[in-house]
């Protein structure tokens, strides 16, 4: 899948609110597993703290509602032509602090969707 193949792909499903699709696919299943090997499945967040932390959850740097084309990327080329890592290994706490949501349940999740939908 191209980039913008993939682009088309996740606008169809944010805009028919199936966006959960995209994270139970077999090709974002594949891609999460292999960032969370990479990582050895520890936050990286936490870990650039000097903590040790398990991580569940993997995170797109470029969020997946503002760059869909980039949603099964495992790098992105920044604004400098640099190439960065656009999926990161995180734990849930540094997760929910990393999208804004600091009190659990504020911001209620979509039905059908799975924890890391956005
Ligand atoms: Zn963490
Ligand atoms: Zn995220």
């Amino acid at each position: 899948m191209t980039p913008s193949e993939c682009g088309a792909w996740v606008r169809s499903l944010m805009a028919a609110e199936r966006l959960g699709d995209l994270y139970r696919s077999y090709r974002w299943q594949v891609l999460r597993k292999r960032i969370l090997a990479k990582y050895k499945h520890e936050c990286q967040h936490c870990k650039a703290r000097g903590r040790y932390r398990r991580a569940d959850t993997v995170h797109h740097d470029r969020f997946v509602d503002k760059y869909p084309e980039l949603a099964l990327s495992e790098y992105y080329i920044d604004q400098h032509g640099e190439q960065k890592p656009n999926l990161i290994a995180l734990c849930h706490e540094c997760h929910e602090k990393v999208h804004g949501y600091r009190t659990a349940g504020k911001k209620k999740q979509k039905k059908n969707a799975p924890p890391e939908w956005w």
